[in-house]
């Protein structure tokens, strides 16, 4: 005698792993406390936010990008409309261990302004002032190189 349906039970996907690994390794961004999305840069990844295009780079990793012209040109959206920055949440503070950033300018060019972070090293910027900085490093590297000779 046949009894439909007390077949064998298709095996089940018992494990249903979902681990979103992605989000929890992404950082707020300091100024309006959206998530920050990845940009792989050569070997490593800077964080930058969706909304207000600022980028958060970890110690020592302003200074790989900021010698990198491709790095810098496919980071930097630009200065962009300021009324998403204009909403800051006042203080700013590290995206990765929360201390508060100490705001600090460029010893060069005063005009721009950065949020570091003394705890970690690492430095938050608005978007268009990487490739403001960059300009600037470029400039003061050949400045250099004509002193020497
Ligand atoms: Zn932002
Ligand atoms: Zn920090």
């Amino acid at each position: 005698m046949r009894r439909p349906g007390a077949g064998t039970i298709p095996a089940m996907a018992k494990h249903h792993a979902v681990k979103d690994e992605h989000l929890d390794s992404r950082l707020r961004c300091p100024h309006d406390a959206r998530l920050m999305e990845k940009v792989a840069i050569g070997d490593f990844t800077v964080d930058r936010c969706a909304g207000c295009g600022g980028m958060w780079f970890d110690a020592r990793e302003l200074d790989k990008v900021i010698t990198s012209k491709h790095g810098v040109e496919k980071l930097d959206i630009g200065a962009v409309v300021q009324s998403n920055a204009a909403g800051a949440l006042g203080e700013l503070h590290c995206p990765r261990d929360k201390s508060p950033l100490i705001a600090t300018t460029d010893t060069t060019q005063s005009h721009i302004h950065m949020d570091a972070c003394t705890v970690c090293g690492g430095v938050f910027l608005n978007a268009g002032e990487l490739q403001d900085l960059s300009e600037v490093t470029l400039k003061e590297r050949l400045r250099s190189l004509f002193k020497r000779t």
